[in-house]
Order: C-alpha cells, then sequence, then structure tokens
C-alpha cells in the first residue's frame, strides 16, 4: 500500500442565471452555510479514513436535503407537478459506477445510486425498477410530497407561463425567487480524493422545471454530467442537461487533458469556455485531479460551489 495522502473535496451547488444584485444577504447566507455544511460532511468522511466515494456520497445527502437545492426535499417540478429525481456516483478506480433516473419515492436519490454501484451488475436503473431494487435492498420510501417546495411550486407556474409565452420570467418575484429563476439551477454535485488517492464524483438533481415526457438529464449519464478516472480525474457538471449531454462534458474534459497532457484545469476552461458555450450551453464543473487540485469552472453569472484543499484550506464562492 502507498503512503497516504492529504484529502480533498469540493462540491457544487448548481450553475445559472444568479444575479448579484438580486441575491439578499439573508439568502446568500443561508447558501454558504449549507454550502459548508455539505464540504464539511464530505470532509470529515475524508478525515475520518472514508474513501472518496463515500465523502462524494456524504457531501451530496446533505444538499439533498436542503430545500435551497434542487436534489432531493427542494428539487423542481415536472410540467404534471411531480418530482421525478437523477442521481449518479462513479468510482475513478476501476471505473465502477452507479446511477438512477426518475426516482419519485427515495430520500436520497445518490444513496441509491451508490446502492446500485456496489450492489447491482447495472450500471443505470430507471423509474419502477430502481424503486423496486430500493425495496430489495431495504431503503426508506417518502411520498413523493417530501420533495415538494411552495418555492419551486410558484417557479413551476413562472416557468409554464413563460414557456407557453404568457409573461417573460421573474418579473415580479421576489429575491429569493430571483435566486431560483433559471429552469435548471441549483443541482448538486461533488468530486473527492482520497487518502489512497482514489478519485469519486457524484452528481444528484430535480432536473429541469417543466420537464415532460420522462426526461432525462445529463446528471445520470455517464460521461456527461457525472465521470471520474483515477488517470486523469473527476468532474461533476451542472447547468443546461441537454447541452451537457451532446458536449459528453464531463468525459469530454477528462479526455482532452488526458490526450494532450495539459491539466485538468486549462482543458475544462477550454471547454466550458470553447466548444460548451459554442453549442449554446451554459453552466459549469468542479472537479479533482490526481494531484489533488481542485477544478472550478462556469460559463453561467454564478455556480455555487465550496471546497476544502489539501492543506484544510476552505471556502465558498457563488461568483467569478
Ligand atoms: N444538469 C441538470 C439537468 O439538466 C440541471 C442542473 O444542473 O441544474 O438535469
Amino acid at each position: 500500500m502507498g503512503s497516504l495522502r492529504k484529502p480533498a473535496i469540493v462540491i457544487h451547488g448548481g450553475a445559472g442565471t444568479i444575479l448579484r444584485e438580486r441575491l439578499t444577504a439573508e439568502v446568500e447566507a443561508a447558501y454558504r452555510s449549507d454550502l459548508e455544511a455539505s464540504v464539511n460532511a464530505g470532509y470529515r468522511v475524508l478525515t475520518q479514513g472514508g474513501n472518496s466515494r463515500e465523502a462524494v456520497v456524504a457531501a451530496i445527502r446533505v444538499m439533498e436535503d436542503s430545500p435551497l437545492f434542487n436534489a432531493g426535499h427542494g428539487a423542481v417540478f415536472t410540467h404534471e407537478g411531480t418530482i421525478e429525481l437523477d442521481a449518479a456516483v462513479m468510482e475513478g478506480r476501476g471505473l465502477n459506477a452507479g446511477t438512477v433516473t426518475g426516482i419519485r419515492h427515495i430520500k436520497n436519490p445518490i444513496a441509491l445510486a451508490d446502492r446500485v454501484l456496489q450492489h447491482s451488475p447495472h450500471v443505470m436503473l430507471m423509474g419502477e425498477g430502481a424503486e423496486h431494487f430500493a425495496r430489495e435492498q431495504d431503503f426508506e420510501f417518502v411520498d413523493n410530497d417530501y420533495f415538494a417546495t411552495e418555492r419551486r411550486r410558484k417557479q413551476l407556474e413562472q416557468v409554464r407561463r413563460a414557456d407557453e409565452g404568457l409573461t417573460r420570467l421573474s418579473e415580479d418575484e421576489d429575491d429569493l425567487d430571483a435566486a431560483l429563476r433559471d429552469k435548471q439551477h441549483s443541482t448538486v454535485g461533488a468530486v473527492a480524493i482520497d487518502s489512497q488517492g482514489d478519485i469519486a464524483a457524484g452528481t444528484s438533481t430535480g432536473g429541469m422545471t417543466n420537464k415532460r415526457f420522462g426526461r432525462v438529464g445529463d446528471t445520470p449519464i455517464i460521461g456527461a454530467g457525472t465521470y471520474a478516472n483515477n488517470a486523469v480525474g473527476g468532474i461533476s457538471a451542472t447547468g443546461h442537461g441537454e447541452f451537457i449531454m451532446r458536449a459528453v462534458l464531463a468525459h469530454d474534459i477528462c479526455a482532452r487533458a488526458s490526450y494532450t497532457g495539459i491539466s485538468l484545469q486549462a482543458a475544462t476552461d477550454e471547454i466550458i469556455a470553447g466548444k460548451f458555450a459554442d453549442l449554446g450551453g451554459s453552466g459549469g464543473v468542479v472537479g479533482m485531479d490526481p494531484d489533488a487540485n481542485i477544478v472550478i469552472s462556469f460559463n453561467s453569472p454564478g455556480m455555487y460551489h465550496a471546497w476544502v484543499d489539501v492543506n484544510g484550506r476552505s471556502g465558498t464562492g457563488i461568483f467569478k
């Protein structure tokens, strides 16, 4: 066994049109506090000898339980007024992955994705089948209403009207809703490296407000919203999923770094500002390279994020 290394972790709480002038001090403090709680939960796992996958899951659970983020409790509504959740986790050692989509009754979808990784011969389970597996694995079930919040219900109404061309988005909303004005933002994700040098990445989301027809986004698609490979790094993405999927964003960033020899941060910046933006994509990623360098990059006005580096230095951020 090699010598123990210092762990590090980085998380995001979603990217989007987060406008500084519309974000009140109170709302900003609430986001920063939950981001800190999440990144600290993950870092604690790492310092207590847990592996990077366990740390990523622990960090994401905190954000799934917070009403502020578009994951778990507080997730966005579908067109039909239900909540359908997607999550994924991947290990950079051995390239193992578990993902779930269309989850309606499992409190922490990231825990189910983790269980798929560990205890299923499959990589991706959907809807009823995924929940059947959850029952076999003794998961706790909750009513779909558990995930619902008033803010997201109001947001569905606003987005529905805007999608139907009846109003412009967000003209008369209060500041809290201004922080939620995007259809998609506030997906959550984490990437960590543990004392063995193993990298893991995970992402969890409700998808996009007013999504229809069983829409699946990038989050549970390995290589699009979530990817990890110890040889090059791990990435968790957030933003408009249709563009992230078409860009195969997380894998493409890792591939560019691997094939060209440039750093993961440089590869990320090139792709987020270049190919991804050129396609019309808005969003960003967090990542970690094998030397525990933290990667943060976004082309949207803001992305909620937080980190603890190998020296134990930590921080939270929203804007560039
Ligand atoms: N990427 C997510 C999706 O499209 C949304 C987000 O990141 O906010 O499902």
